[in-house]
Order: structure tokens, then C-alpha cells, then sequence
């Protein structure tokens, strides 16, 4: 059987997630034998996700005009998408914004009250990515297939979520059929 195309993709969170995925020790061999990393901020070096990705787990919620393009593009490109940790499950810590009125207000604070050097905004296009008013979680801009909470996941939650998919099979909890890949 060929190996599963794996990725992980880190939206807005502050990559406890994959510390967490890192947590895994030694099983990390087991799985690496089993998978081909395809993109990952830990594991390549790819700056455009590719096509024909069997699981992705998505690390942090939707913040900006980059994670809003990138997320449609995971969506758009894997057979199984993972709602990674509870900034992708529910926006969580990012999220904390929501309650003021837009980004300005965190753009001001940023860059212009706590900019002791030369205070600016950031204005230049491609320099800082235009945040969005709110920040989502994941399944609000995408469907997602399987949610891990946890801030961060536990490493036996991440295994006990991957295990059976290495197998084909949908995790317990998620309650679906045999996968074929
Ligand atoms: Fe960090 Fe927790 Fe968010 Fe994961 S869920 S990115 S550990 S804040």
C-alpha cells in the first residue's frame, strides 16, 4: 500500500499543537513509517500545500486573509481534514479579540501604542496579512472531518486519533466507516 500523504498546517495558534505532536517520542518512528510528510512547518520546506493530501492536521483558527486562503486550499486538496486543538476547534485564545470592535483596535494597540520605536501601522501590501474582523474556527470557513480539542491535544489523544486512519479506519469517537485511501 503506498503511504499516506500526511500534513500539518499552522494557522493562528501558537504552535503548542505541534510541540504536543511532537510529544509523540518514539512512536513518531512507527509513524513515520507509515507516512510521507507532504507539508508541514516541522517536517518541509514547501511554501504551496500540494494536491492529493490523505490527512491534515490543521493547527489554530482563521485569522487573516493568508489563513483564510490557505484553509480553502487544505479543504480543497485532503480527503481528511483534523480540526487540531481547541484554537482550530473553537478560535480559543486568537479568538479573545472578538469581543472589541474589528482588528483595528488590536492593529492600534500593536503597532502604535506599543511601538516604542517608529510607530506605524502596517501598511505595505504582503508585508503583514490583512487580519480579518473576527477570528473563526475552523469548521466556520470549512468542513471538517474529525475535531481534536485540547489546548494543546495530549500526544496519546493525537496517536488514539491517528492510529486507526492508519488502518483505515475512522477513530472511535468519530463514529464513521471504514476509510480506503
Ligand atoms: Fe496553542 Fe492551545 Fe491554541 Fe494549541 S490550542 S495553538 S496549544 S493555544
Amino acid at each position: 500500500m503506498d503511504k499516506i500523504k500526511f500534513a500539518t498546517v499552522w494557522l493562528a495558534g501558537c504552535s503548542g499543537c505541534h510541540m504536543s505532536f511532537l510529544d509523540l517520542d518514539e512512536w513518531l518512528i512507527e509513524l513515520a513509517e507509515q507516512i510521507e510528510v507532504v507539508y508541514s512547518p516541522v517536517g518541509s520546506d514547501l511554501k504551496v500545500y500540494p494536491d492529493q493530501v490523505d490527512v491534515c492536521l490543521v493547527e489554530g483558527g482563521v485569522a487573516n486573509e493568508d489563513n483564510w486562503e490557505l484553509i480553502h486550499q487544505v479543504r480543497q486538496r485532503t480527503k481528511i481534514l483534523i480540526s487540531f486543538g481547541d484554537c482550530a476547534v473553537t478560535a480559543n485564545i486568537p479568538a479573545m479579540r472578538n469581543m472589541l470592535d474589528g482588528a483595528e483596535p488590536v492593529l492600534r494597540r500593536a503597532y502604535l501604542e506599543l511601538g516604542d520605536k517608529t510607530p506605524q501601522l502596517p501598511h505595505e501590501p504582503g508585508i503583514v496579512p490583512e487580519l480579518l474582523d473576527q477570528v473563526l474556527p475552523v469548521h466556520q470557513v470549512v468542513p471538517v472531518d474529525i475535531y481534536m480539542p485540547g489546548c494543546p491535544p495530549p500526544a496519546d489523544r493525537i496517536r488514539a486519533t491517528l492510529e486507526p486512519l492508519l488502518r483505515g479506519e475512522w477513530p472511535t469517537m468519530a463514529g464513521r466507516d471504514m476509510i480506503k485511501f
